[in-house]
């Protein structure tokens, strides 16, 4: 008998011919997330097992397991001999020693000579019979004893189901490249993305000097957080400082985000081009900000080729806080340092900008210079 964890996929069945490469995938990222514990996977039809882990350390594999997208459930649970002793034995040691109990029997392998009913009524009596205090209801049982009966001769027996994430495997949607900065909204952002499978890569843009060291850091471990979940462990960094000294010094007050915005976009779709991205993420939500109108974001998608996803478009701010929430970023957002966007804030910002006039603004502007520049100013921070 042996302990391990087991894992059911979700989502990765529907997908037929392609089911061997999403597997694959699966269990690259299930590796990936157990980093450095000890462990193995074996894959059993339709089921991952983590076998020879550090039991010392199973709490934390099942929170890393609990964030891997692509996981529909996952138990701690004991795999045995499928023989009915053997079953037994798991099952004295998964059961409680008292209140009320089921076994719930699933028949994995239909050759095995009883019924699941049957294998149940076995198990449910023996315990019944054991030195415990159970009794058994059927309809509204405190405890349930499920017992899977796999191939290959070998059973599972465990008490709980865990709901996973759901989702699909990161890694077999695309890559796009999500504009990270210290809020709240874009980690949420970047983690709808990851949850539909696709690999999101990280681009923070500063205004070192007027944006400090610990704004930086603050991105640095929203990165962290969110590679639970996305498996990426790499941050392109970006500085646009003399880009808003230039904004400020030459262009309508009134246009500083605006003009900002669509510089940030022209350098993150050539980075996403350099990375193999096919697409820009952000955490923008229809009219959240000034600049997040239809006009503010159809000025900023105006100077790429790139779609632009925006997962939140739709989200209320309360939604995506509850998310930011759960998933363990909002702490961190919330943390009070500058973003670059708050760097030359005007006191009102055009709501509304017009295409031609911000063109006419930005020929007052080296472009192609100031995005070069931009680019030349690029780190890569690995974690
Ligand atoms: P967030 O909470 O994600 O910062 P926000 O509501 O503060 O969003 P804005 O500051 O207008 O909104 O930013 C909109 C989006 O633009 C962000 O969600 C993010 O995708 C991108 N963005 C903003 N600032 C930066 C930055 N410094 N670096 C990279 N991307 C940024
Ligand atoms: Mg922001």
């Amino acid at each position: 008998m042996e302990k391990v964890i087991i894992i059911r996929y979700a989502e990765i069945h529907l997908k037929g011919k392609n089911r061997g490469y999403f597997e694959r995938i699966f269990s690259n990222n299930l590796e990936k997330a157990l980093k450095g514990i000890r462990h193995e996977i074996h894959r059993t039809s339709g089921r991952y097992l983590i076998a020879d882990f550090d039991e010392e350390r199973t709490d934390e594999i099942m929170l890393r397991v609990s964030k891997v997208f692509g996981v529909h459930s996952y138990s701690l649970g004991l795999l045995t001999e499928n023989d009915e002793d053997s079953i037994f034995e798991a099952a004295k040691r998964v059961a409680p020693q008292s209140g009320t109990f089921k076994v719930e029997t699933h028949r994995g392998d239909k050759h095995y000579p009883l019924t699941s009913m049957e294998i149940s009524a076995r198990i449910g009596g023996r315990l019944l019979a054991y030195d415990y205090e159970l009794k058994v209801d059927v309809h509204t049982p405190a405890h349930t004893v499920y017992v899977d009966i796999r191939e290959g001769g070998r059973a599972l027996i465990f008490g709980t189901f865990v709901d996973g994430l759901h989702g699909m495997p990161v890694s077999t949607a695309g890559r796009g490249l999500l504009l990270i900065s210290g809020g709240i909204d874009s980690p949420v952002a970047g983690y709808m993305m990851a949850k539909r499978g696709m690999t999101v890569e990280l681009l923070h843009f500063h205004s070192y000097p007027y944006t400090n060291e610990a704004a930086k850091e603050k991105v640095v471990t929203l990165s962290k957080l969110l590679s639970d979940y996305t498996l990426v462990t790499k941050l392109t960094t970006v500085s646009v400082t003399h880009i808003q000294e230039e904004i400020h010094k030459n262009c309508a007050a009134e246009l500083n985000v605006t003009l900002l915005r669509r510089f940030m976009f022209r350098i993150a779709e050539r980075i996403a081009l350099r990375e193999g991205a096919g697409c820009l993420v952000t955490g923008e939500s229809l009219g959240q900000v000034a600049s997040q109108t239809l006009e503010g974001l159809t000025s900023s998608n105006a100077v790429v080729r790139l779609p632009v996803l925006r997962p939140l478009i739709g989200f209320d701010k309360e939604d995506i806080v509850a998310i930011a929430k759960k998933i363990g970023t909002f702490e961190t957002s919330t943390l009070p340092y500058e973003d670059c966007c708050t760097v030359f804030l005007p006191d009102f910002p055009a709501i509304r900008p017009k295409l031609s006039f911000i063109e006419e603004e930005e020929k007052k502007l080296d472009i192609e210079s100031l995005v070069e520049e931009a680019l030349s100013s690029r780190e890569v921070i690995r974690f």
